[in-house]
């Protein structure tokens, strides 16, 4: 074969395949599309106390969070209960999903309630305590004193979330244990 009429050749055979790969990936690219558009994961959520805190706590993480979506309903799987002693604390159950006990001796403490329940819930949000002492760190905790009232994620930590709400669906989520809201620290004097 002339060498131009093999290049020809080549040439319709790849343009045939080319057309055919535009094909299926339109084919494909509807239902993707469709799927960007529901990417906000929805967590429901129960406050058993502290109701008005819990919907503006899930407020704050909605507002930071692209990917989520927090949602009150009965029977929902994170789960906010108050008690009293044990302190405030979490047992997660899985991305989205968490025992959460709000301790109101934490609230007698001084410690700011939106705080204390916003913290709890990032640990439904996989998210570990940082105990760093940092007031713009939620997941600092008490170990940043009483005088901090900041309930809101800083980016790195909302940013964590949003990527573990993005891959929700293809991986499997892990859950992650939280200690207690505000632990006694030795004393360093
Ligand atoms: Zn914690």
């Amino acid at each position: 074969m002339p060498i131009m009429s093999r290049i020809r050749k080549t040439l319709v055979v790849f343009t045939a395949f080319a057309i055919a790969m535009l094909g299926f990936q339109f084919f494909t690219a509807s239902p993707a599309a469709a799927d960007a558009d529901v990417q906000a994961r929805t967590v429901y959520y129960t406050a058993y106390a502290y109701s008005s805190q819990s919907a503006q706590a899930a407020q704050i993480w909605n507002s930071r969070v692209p990917n989520l979506n927090m949602v009150s309903r009965s029977n929902g799987t994170i789960r906010i209960y108050a008690t009293t002693g044990g302190g405030s604390r979490a047992y997660p159950c899985g991305l989205g999903c968490a025992t959460i006990y709000i301790d109101s001796r934490d609230i007698a403490a001084g410690h700011n309630t939106l705080r204390i329940i916003s913290h709890e819930i990032g640990h439904g949000h996989r998210l570990p305590d940082t105990y760093n002492g940092i007031c713009s760190y939620l997941m600092s905790g008490g170990s940043a004193g009483t005088s901090c009232t900041n309930p809101y994620p800083n980016s790195g930590e909302a940013s964590r979330v949003n990527s573990y709400y993005a891959g929700f669906a293809l991986k499997g989520p892990a859950p992650v244990s939280g200690g207690v809201y505000a632990p006694t620290y030795p004393s360093t004097s």
